[in-house]
């Protein structure tokens, strides 16, 4: 049995050329960027250089940019931190409906515990947010909108610029969780014009544990941890030297392979979704097939849960996840697809294929032998499926 993963934007594997950048900053350059002796600036010197390359490809000052442990934190840092420096003068925030936990789940927490109101942009069934919507739902009292720029589940991609602009307009900040588009596409904050912006290494062939937050200079924002004056007393602990290097490395690789990753994926994309509709009947693909990363391929079943297919698929060799990552186990269909307004039955029968850099058209012909097989099985048992 072949072992084959199209679960991509749960987590990457590392780019060998990244793990050869990392490997002497874990043996002999161990050092404490910190610390004035030799290993230290040793560790500091490899520290600041991926800082700029990591500022250059986002376009932005290297003194914007500021080392996390990835994404979940960046998101956290960025709501958390800016609504804490505001909420005296304004105490009203906005995120996508859509969002990933990271974001949704500190917005919530600052509605439920810090008396702030919290409003919910709504997403048309193709998962976009409209500019002129969200224009309408920023008043004098909203510190902060945070929407996605690619999203995780559905890899929909929004028109950042559009709703920054919109955002802007009424004198409030505007943070992106551009986690799954950076490296990907392309990712400008001074051309998206974005205070804040999130992004991490895992998810494009780098290590686990290292993220970034861009903060526009001048923006304010409190720390969420004290204990040091690292990272300009905004992210204070020992900085992670190796998975700096492996950040900015494994941006390095994406930016140089971008356009043939591209392609690659919309070859391999639009060759398995037009097999998937041609073999399986009642299937839908889920999120705008044009405004879409063409690696994430969110596809809805008929009559049968994800969560089965994905077990099915499982015992075939085949990694696969229903919905997202983070709610594996859960039976209520994923958020995102409920806030597009998918309907119940095809949300609970949805299924990402999220492929990378090393998925091959062989593979995703063996996908496609199992999959009819799966589904049919499952249909068959299904009280609620009806041919
Ligand atoms: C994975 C992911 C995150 C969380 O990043 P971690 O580095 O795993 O904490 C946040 N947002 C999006 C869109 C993601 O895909």
């Amino acid at each position: 049995m072949e072992n084959i993963y199209l679960d991509y934007n749960a987590t990457t594997p590392v780019d060998p050329e990244v793990v050869e950048a990392m490997l002497p900053y874990l043996k002999g350059g161990f050092g404490n960027a910190s610390s004035t002796h030799m290993f230290g600036r040793e560790a500091k010197v490899a520290l600041e250089k991926s800082r700029e390359m990591i500022a250059s490809v986002i376009n932005c000052q290297n003194e914007e940019l500021y080392f996390t442990s990835g994404g979940t934190e960046s998101d956290n840092l960025a709501v958390l931190g800016v609504a804490d420096k505001y909420r005296t003068k304004k105490n009203h925030i906005i995120v996508g409906s859509a969002e990933h936990h990271a974001v949704l789940e500190p917005a919530e927490h600052l509605h439920h515990h810090l008396d702030f109101e919290l409003d919910l942009l709504p997403a048309n069934i193709d998962g976009l947010h409209s500019a002129d919507e969200l224009k309408n739902l920023v008043t004098d009292k909203t510190c902060l909108v945070s929407i996605m720029h690619a999203n995780n589940e559905t890899g929909v991609v929004q028109d950042i610029k559009a709703l920054a602009e919109a955002v802007h307009s009424k004198n409030a900040l505007f943070h992106t969780d551009a986690v799954q588009a950076t490296g990907k596409i392309k990712v400008d904050v001074k051309d998206f014009d974005v205070d804040l912006l999130s992004l991490t290494a895992h998810k494009i062939y780098g290590p686990k544990g290292i993220g970034a937050l861009y903060v526009k200079a001048g923006i304010r924002m409190s720390p969420l941890f004290f204990g040091g004056s690292h990272e300009k007393k905004r992210r204070p602990g020992t900085e992670n030297v190796a998975g700096a290097v492996g950040l900015a490395k494994a941006l390095e690789v994406a930016l140089r392979r971008q356009n043939d990753d591209y392609k690659h994926h919309q070859e391999l994309s639009e060759y398995f979704i037009g097999k998937v509709f041609a073999t399986i009947p009642d299937v839908q693909l889920n999120g705008s097939r044009e405004h879409r990363l063409p690696h994430t391929m969110n596809i809805s079943f008929r009559g049968i849960e994800g969560e089965s297919i994905l077990l099915g698929l499982d015992l075939e060799g085949i990694a696969v996840s229903s919905g997202s990552a983070c709610t594996s186990g859960a039976t209520e269909p994923s958020h995102v697809l409920m806030a597009m307004g998918v309907e119940k039955l095809m949300g609970q029968g949805a299924i990402r294929f999220s492929m990378g850099r090393w998925s091959t058209k062989e593979q995703l012909d063996y996908v496609l032998k199992a999959l009819p097989k799966v589904v049919n099985r499952l249909r068959e048992i299904s009280p609620v499926y009806n041919k």
